[in-house]
């Protein structure tokens, strides 16, 4: 649905799965759809706790 038969790659450390596991987190953004992985999604989530808006760009 995302990325048909190309899997999906995580946008932060880059890992690579052939489909997104429920750990993972789809984010849609300026740059349109990106994919985090477990990991990358717990160290995301704090980062958007707190300052959401400053840190991206
Ligand atoms: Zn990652």
């Amino acid at each position: 649905m995302v990325y048909p038969g190309a899997g999906v790659a995580c946008a932060v450390c880059g890992a690579q799965e052939a489909s997104a596991p429920a750990t993972w987190t789809l984010q849609v953004g300026e740059r349109g759809q990106t994919w985090l992985c477990a990991a990358c999604t717990r160290d995301n989530l704090r980062s958007i706790e707190g300052k959401l808006d400053e840190v991206w760009w």
